[in-house]
């Protein structure tokens, strides 16, 4: 059982406590991205355990009466190990996927991985008819050739900040050119994307940005947001746009938590009330 201390960031250890906790969104009005915790395996063993277990969750919500898709971290499922694991796992797991009816998104990492991860969104996004979608991160500079290539693929594009360390020569590293990329890369996606657009940011000046642009341009968008992490905007939120939940689940919670404790002062203050009961 997941510690009351992280239970705001994490939805349990199994698929039965994860898909009970979509159901709470979804009575809410929020959709639901489910994660199963894990990531930078060296052996195949766990990546493929992994994959089984996506293979699972996604019959399980196709049984159940919960509308979620999934999320896969690469690492999680092979890349570490080889990249023909991770392109075997990845297609196994988006097979299932569409099999059942249910969308299909795979995370971005650290950049020596987006090559092989573009590639193989690229291959399932039209392989699967666009029930497949990928992460791209603002603070790469590359991030705007690849949105290029992307734009008239099916399938859908979540636009986060970034969370890894990268070297300065491919990346912007001060908060406030991060930001202005974030806007420069939701711009090219308004203008130049059908739909499918996924902003993944909890910045309320990133999320005005894109409802500003959506209006002007009408293009379709959705909001994605962490469990745990501003959930009384994403209810309200809901009342006028597509929201999604970002829903964490499995045994390896703790550096996750970990991550989200430190990250801002409000998610370690929150962790130490749940430690003291109040
Ligand atoms: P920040 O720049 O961290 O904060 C900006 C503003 O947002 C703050 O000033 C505040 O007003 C508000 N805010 C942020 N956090 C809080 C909080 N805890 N409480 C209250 N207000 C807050 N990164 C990857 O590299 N690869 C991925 O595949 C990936 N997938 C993601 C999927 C989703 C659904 C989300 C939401 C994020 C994902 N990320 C991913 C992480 C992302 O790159 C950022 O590190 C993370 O979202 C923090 O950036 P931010 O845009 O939310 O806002």
């Amino acid at each position: 059982m997941i510690p009351p201390i992280a239970s705001r960031f994490v939805a349990g250890e199994t698929p039965a406590e994860a898909l009970d906790h979509v159901a709470e969104l979804n009575d809410g009005g929020v959709n639901a991205i489910v994660n199963l915790l894990g990531e930078h395996y060296h052996d195949r063993g766990p990546a493929d355990a992994d994959a089984d277990a996506y293979v699972d969750l996604v019959a399980d919500i196709a049984h159940s009466d919960v509308d979620a898709c999934i999320s896969v971290k690469p690492s999680q499922i092979g890349l570490g190990v080889e990249d023909a694991v991770f392109e075997e796992n990845i297609e196994r797991i988006a097979s299932a996927a569409d099999e059942h009816g249910v969308f299909c998104w795979i995370d971005m990492e650290d950049h020596e991985t987006t090559d092989v991860t573009l590639d193989a969104y690229e291959r399932l996004a039209t392989e699967y008819d666009g029930g497949v979608g990928v992460c791209v991160q603002a603070n790469l500079k590359r991030t705007r050739d690849d949105l290029e290539r992307l734009a008239p693929l099916p399938g859908k594009v979540r636009l986060v900040k970034g969370a890894y360390d990268e070297p300065r020569e491919l990346a912007y590293k001060k908060k406030e050119r991060v930001n202005e990329a974030y806007r420069e890369y939701l711009d090219y996606m308004f203008e130049h994307f059908e739909g499918g657009i996924a902003v993944g940011s909890h910045d309320p000046a990133m999320i005005d940005y894109a409802t500003d642009l959506h209006e002007e341009h009408g293009t379709e968008f959705e909001l994605q947001m962490l469990m745990g992490v501003r959930e009384d905007a994403q209810f309200d939120l809901a009342d006028d746009y597509e929201v999604y939940q970002y829903v964490p689940y499995g045994g390896k919670w703790f550096s996750y938590f970990y991550r989200r404790a430190m990250e801002r002062k409000e998610n370690l203050l929150f962790a130490l009330r749940a430690v003291l009961g109040r």
